[in-house]
């Protein structure tokens, strides 16, 4: 350890300890590593309703079809609602999907988690509002952490475009974190479905909302919006608007 290197070195020894803003860490990671590409062997990436956005479009596909090929669902402890990982176990090698022999295939629409890495994430519900903390996560094979390369959380997060990542998700994880400050009490299996809908599987809820009967119960009204029927973003963002009415009730504005 050099004096200069001190203070980035010591960030990541404590993992406890959140990052502020102007925090320094050196890393740099490129093809030239004995690591490169084994962090994507074993995944746990999260997706958000945009992230699956981003990629379904990328390569092609309905949302539907991009969930049943690419990833696995499970039910979050504390929402009780439904989240949506990448299945590193849907390819003959187990590894993420999109990790090809040069590395990420889907690079430069990847997902948030992996934009952020090896920074992760976590969000609380204070009475402020969602406030964000930031952690370092240092594998102990990851051979970035010695790269020449130094960084502020600020400028890492800008290099990485993860804002835009991050203002397409915050309303969902708003929801999931409100709905579990709630308590378990009414998430039952049709509303955990309705969520996975409107979330992910955005092609069938436009479908779905191009249906009268559903709009009458709904939503009246909202196929007046063209918006929603042609861009994808715009629906994403109704999405949200249902889900906290739905979900919240009273609870959405606190
Ligand atoms: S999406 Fe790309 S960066 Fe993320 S785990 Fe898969 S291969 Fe790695
Ligand atoms: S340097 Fe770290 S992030 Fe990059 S490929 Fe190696 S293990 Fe993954």
């Amino acid at each position: 350890m050099t004096p200069e290197n001190h203070e980035a070195v010591s960030l990541y020894q404590q993992k406890d300890q959140g990052l502020s803003w102007d925090s320094r860490f050196r890393f740099h990671c490129h093809g030239g590593l004995p690591c490169f590409n084994r962090c994507c062997r074993t995944p746990t990436i999260l997706l958000s309703p945009y992230d699956i956005l981003r990629l379904k479009r990328f390569l092609g596909l309905t949302a539907r079809e991009f969930l049943e090929r690419y990833t696995r669902r499970e039910i979050d402890e504390w929402s009780h609602l439904p989240l949506i990982f990448l299945d590193p176990f849907k390819t003959e090698e187990p590894g993420c999907p999109f990790l090809g022999v040069e590395g990420c295939t889907v690079y430069a629409h990847r997902p948030a988690a992996c934009r952020l890495f090896p920074i992760t994430m976590g969000s609380q519900m204070t009475e402020e509002g969602m406030v964000d903390h930031y952690f370092c996560r240092q594998l102990d094979y990851c051979r970035g952490f010695a790269g020449d390369r130094e960084w502020t959380l600020e400028s890492w997060i800008e290099d990485q475009v993860f804002e835009e990542y991050d203002e397409g998700r915050r309303e969902w994880l708003e929801i999931l974190l409100k709905r579990g400050l709630m308590g378990p009490g009414g998430v039952d299996a049709e509303l955990q479905d309705l969520f996975a809908l409107a979330c992910y599987d955005l092609d069938q809820f436009r479908q779905d909302l191009s249906e009268w009967e559903f709009l009458e119960v709904a939503v009246p009204g909202v196929l007046e919006t063209e918006d929603l029927v042609m861009d994808d973003l715009a629906l994403l963002h109704f999405s949200y608007r249902y889900l906290q009415d739905l979900l919240l009730g009273d609870e959405k504005e606190g």
